[in-house]
């Protein structure tokens, strides 16, 4: 069997190599394109600009000029834009989902998963058009007495650079696209390098839905130079990003220069825990052991990929835990027998094939720890793998893998539990498996990590989600994912004649 998707791309119509600026497709100036390699078969799907510093440029400036009338816009305007946009992407539900399965190889058995699907993406559009009339200032009482009015205000920041990862594309340009539109800023989005196809029909279907020229604008292509101009650029007031940690860093010390506004959704090492007491022991790992290999492949920035399992419990798990790793299915993501998807490209498989030398070394290897070969040999395919008997302070018991990896770690105590868990420099998010309601909320709690699931674990657009310590500042989802994308203005009137 030779693996190959050549027939969907011809079916799919990609849009060859444009940027969209100030309401215009357009082609990056010095012509620049990326080729796009497809990561189960690694052959060529489609060509798109690489915007360079001028084209950056171009971009911002657009934004800029939209800004003062997409912000001072009336509130039904942008809440008309939102919802009709909502409409739009479910009814293209099908075709994005095609595209994604052509950029990143995401299965499209992996859309009945509600928390990064096109679904989802349309329910974070629904939901920011409910805040566009309701997330406003206070009226505040003097606290000196006196006859004289305090007033808070909230106002679009400004011009927006939002960057995204090429993970879940869908979801993370609803998570930024929706709050910032609806708060009236003006935006240069960044598509990722390795899943621009299904971003460009996006930003296609928002002008479709009736997006005024320059008040998103989207420039495609890598790090460098795409990114990097976005980020220095001074007459970008924000920059939002989802991504890798290292990223992450250079973009705070990128702000400096003009004070930026930043909001970062970067990585995870999120611990499982398993406690004796836990309702289901086969159904916790395999729940731990699916998010780490099922979808994404590990390739999630909130999936549990380190387990600390009581011991009492911990042959039990791994037994199931093999069980799900046997049961993942790899291939053509157009298959719906297929669940799961390759790494997204060469640099991040020599990565993981590195992890999982210096994991048998640090753990004990239970199944994987291998690449895929025979039919798989043209893919970046990795093997679901477990180590178990690992020490919290190893290698891959604290690094983001990012790839179909589990890390298990035996506790004996609850207090050796939460204190393992928070052993980490990343506070994404955690899962605990427990009967015992006290103990869960207890555990809850204690954990430094942003997100908590109880017994399973199911990220829902509306809720905040993001990282403590280095897995990001602020939370994107909810109304403080709106109000980040606002400035606070207070408006001191008296009434009176008194000198202030
Ligand atoms: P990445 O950091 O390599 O790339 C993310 C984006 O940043 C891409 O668009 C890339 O082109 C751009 N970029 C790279 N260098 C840049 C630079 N110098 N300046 C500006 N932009 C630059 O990450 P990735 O491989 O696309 O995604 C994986 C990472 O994202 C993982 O660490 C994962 O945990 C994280 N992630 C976090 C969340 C969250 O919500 N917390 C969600 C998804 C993914």
């Amino acid at each position: 069997m030779t693996l190959t998707v050549l027939p969907h791309r011809d079916a799919a119509g990609l849009k060859a190599g444009q940027l969209y600026v100030g309401g215009q497709w357009t082609p990056a100036r010095d012509g620049a394109t990326w080729t796009h390699l497809h990561p189960a078969t690694g052959e060529e799907i489609g060509e798109f600009a690489v915007a360079g510093a001028a084209d950056v440029d171009d971009a911002v400036a657009a934004a800029r000029e939209a800004f003062p009338s997409w912000g001072t816009s009336r509130a039904s305007t942008r809440i008309g834009l939102l919802l009709k946009y909502a409409e739009l992407l479910r009814a293209h539900a099908d075709e994005l989902r095609a595209l994604q399965a052509l950029d990143n190889s995401v299965p499209l058995s992996f859309g009945a998963i509600y928390a990064t699907s096109v679904a989802a993406a349309a329910d974070v559009f629904t939901h920011h058009a409910g805040w566009v009339d309701k997330a406003g200032g206070q009226t505040l009482p003097p606290y000196q007495g006196g006859d004289h009015l305090a007033l808070t205000f909230r106002e679009p920041i400004g011009v927006v650079g939002a960057i995204l990862p090429w993970n879940a594309p869908f979801l993370l340009f609803a998570q930024k696209v929706a709050p910032a539109l609806g708060a009236g800023c003006t935006m240069v989005l960044k598509a990722s390098e390795y899943a621009s196809f299904a971003v460009i029909r996006m930003v296609e279907l928002l002008a479709e839905a009736g997006l005024p020229d320059g008040v998103l604008n989207l420039v495609t292509g890598p790090g460098d130079p795409t990114g990097e101009r976005l980020i220095t650029h001074p007459d970008v007031d924000k920059v939002s990003f989802t991504g890798s940690r290292a990223v992450g860093k250079r973009i705070v010390e990128a702000s400096a220069g003009t004070l930026k506004r930043v909001s970062l959704e970067l990585g995870g090492k999120s611990p499982a825990i398993v406690f004796p007491d836990a309702p289901n022991v086969g159904l916790a790992a395999m729940t731990t052991m699916g998010a780490v290999t099922m979808g994404l492949s590990g390739q999630a920035c909130v999936a549990n990929t380190r387990a600390l399992v009581h011991r009492d419990v911990y042959d039990e798990f791994l037994g199931a835990a093999q069980g799900m790793a046997a049961a993942v299915t790899y291939g053509d993501p157009f298959d719906p027998g297929v669940i799961s998807c390759p790494l997204v490209n060469g640099r991040q498989l020599e990565r993981v094939l590195g992890y999982l030398e210096k994991g048998k070394a640090e753990g004990r290897l239970v199944t994987g720890g291998e690449r895929l070969g025979g039919d798989y040999a043209s893919g970046n395919f990795v093997a679901p793998t477990i180590f178990a008997d690992v020490d919290n302070h190893a290698t891959i018991a604290q690094e983001e893998i990012f790839g179909p990896v589990l890390a298990v770690v035996p506790f004996e105590s609850e207090e050796e539990a939460i204190a393992l868990a928070n052993d980490t420099e990343y506070g994404l998010g955690a899962g605990l498996f427990t009967a015992d309601s006290a103990r869960a909320f207890r555990v809850a709690r204690r954990l430094r990590a942003g997100t908590i699931g109880v017994n399973g674990f199911q990220v829902e657009p509306h809720l905040p989600f993001g990282g403590f310590k280095q897995s990001g500042l602020g939370r994107e989802g909810g109304l403080s994912a709106f109000e980040a994308y606002t400035e606070l203005k207070t408006v001191l009137m008296p009434l009176g004649e008194e000198l202030m």
